[in-house]
């Protein structure tokens, strides 16, 4: 759909809500509009001399808190309008988990496959460097993260260049989802998908809208289908899977498959790794197009890809009861209504894919108190620690160096705390959309928008304007 418009959409469901907020058009439209928009084009030398121009962008939505935080994106659907929406839902996110940052996104235009691992580390230090140029990255201005086709790898090419050109000493803080030794945090790469499936498991511990929808508390024995086997696919597929869901469907770019009996999600990633594909796996049935399994039967349909997913074609022939959100913008307004008046419950993207960035915010804050995350020193004085290490070496086929063992028991710390406090933060924003959901009989993504104007309106009413 060439007239699809995200950003619009993305205002169209803010327009919705603020419906019920007290703020007047003024305000509500200070809030919505993007505050800086960065247009990049830079050369990049490919290995054969060939110069190509690559096009790359930065918006930062709001500024009401700051750092600004958000993803970079490497997808050929990065553009203007895309990157403005994102950043925008960034923003709601946030404040749904009561994150204190601004929203922000970035992207650079290209299909990184058709790039070698060199000219992906040149981009990003290129795009990296334009950023720094016109103050569009820093600890306390603008924070990127990983997003669609870019990881820790891209981050600490960010860190390093950053750290190049600047002497500051927070220099670690100025980017999140880095590899551990640079400062990331552990349950950093799996806390968007961990997040999916805590919010999930939330709604449906629900009895009143599992009732609605004809179905039993509890993930235990509902199918599901994702779409997209990307590091958030694949971490909400393998916790719902843990917490008793059974996966039947699976949607990648080279096709569709559909299992009833259910489909083993680590042999499959096996399989996709060495065939390049996931088509011809096991017993499971190849569909027609790459989408067509979002439109078969389950309990619950996980789109974890890209936007625009869910649309006017395909959203009558959607069986799922539950649409979990688990990518940014995947269901359009009219999919959305058309949705909703199925009876379907969705849960949407600005509450359900916010545990990434709410880890984000542990490294984050790791990073600036320049201390190592968990309580091990405590636990080396009172000899406990013993006990960790000994579970750790028990359950392992090879010895390990007292060294070793206490990095390993440190690890498993942080990481303790790292999830705990992401439960507690999906568990609480559920709480919170659900009681605004019922207090104005509203459905969760005008809820989640209100919630979110609420909480930024204020801010933005007390700041007051400049000058
Ligand atoms: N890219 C992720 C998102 O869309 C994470 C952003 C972050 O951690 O700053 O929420």
């Amino acid at each position: 759909m060439s007239d699809y418009k995200f950003f619009a959409q993305v205002n169209e469901a803010f327009d919705e809500a603020a419906k019920y907020s007290r703020f007047d058009k003024g305000l509500l439209g200070q809030i919505k509009i993007c505050n800086n928009v960065y247009h990049i084009t830079f050369p990049l030398e490919r290995d054969d001399g060939t110069i190509e121009v690559i096009h790359g962008w930065r918006v930062e939505h709001s500024h009401h808190k700051l750092p600004t935080k958000g993803g970079i994106r490497f997808s050929m659907t990065v553009n203007e309008d895309e990157t403005m929406a994102l950043a925008a839902l960034m923003t709601y996110k946030c404040a749904v988990v009561d994150v204190p940052f601004g929203g922000a996104k970035g992207g650079i235009k290209i299909d990184r496959s058709k790039y070698s691992s060199e000219e992906i580390e040149r981009i990003t230090r290129r795009y990296t460097y334009e950023l720094i140029k016109k103050d569009f990255l820093g600890p306390g201005s603008d924070v990127p993260a990983p997003d669609y086709g870019t990881g820790a790898t891209e981050m600490g090419w960010v860190l390093d260049t950053y750290r190049q050109l600047k002497s500051d000493i927070n220099a670690e803080a100025c980017v999140t989802g880095k590899p551990i030794s640079m400062g990331g945090v552990r349950g950093r790469t799996e806390a968007t998908g961990r997040g999916v499936f805590f919010g999930i498991r939330e709604a449906c511990k629900n009895k009143e809208d599992m009732e609605d929808l004809g179905m039993e508390t509890g993930l235990e024995g509902k199918t599901f289908v994702i779409q997209g086997l990307g590091n958030v696919g694949y971490h909400a597929a393998k916790y719902m899977t843990e917490g008793g869901a059974k996966l039947v469907g699976v949607a990648e770019i080279e096709g569709s498959i559909y299992d009833p009996e259910g489909i083993d999600l680590e042999k499959l990633v096996e399989f996709r790794n060495s065939t390049g594909s996931i088509v011809g796996f096991e017993d499971t049935q190849e569909l027609e197009s790459n989408t067509s399994v979002l439109e078969a039967e389950c309990d619950i349909l996980i789109p974890a890809a890209l936007e625009n997913q869910l649309n006017e074609q395909n959203a009558v022939n959607i069986k799922a009861k539950i649409i979990g959100e688990a990518a940014n913008g995947p269901t359009t307004a009219d999919a959305h209504r058309i949705l909703k008046d199925k009876g379907a419950l969705i849960i949407p993207d600005n509450y359900l894919n916010a545990g990434g960035v709410t880890v984000s915010y542990f490294e984050w804050l790791k990073n600036l108190s320049h201390v190592r995350f968990g309580r091990m020193e405590k636990r080396f004085e009172e000899g406990s620690y013993r006990k960790i290490l000994n579970v750790i070496e028990a359950t392992s086929d090879r010895t390990f160096s007292e060294e070793e063992m206490k990095e390993l028991a440190r690890g498993a710390d942080e990481y303790d705390l790292v999830d705990s406090g992401l439960e507690e933060t999906m568990i609480n924003a559920y709480g919170q959309l659900n009681e605004l959901r019922k207090k104005h009989d509203i459905d969760l993504r005008t809820a989640a928008f209100l919630n979110a104007i609420d909480k930024v309106g204020v801010m933005y009413e007390q700041m007051g304007i400049f000058p």
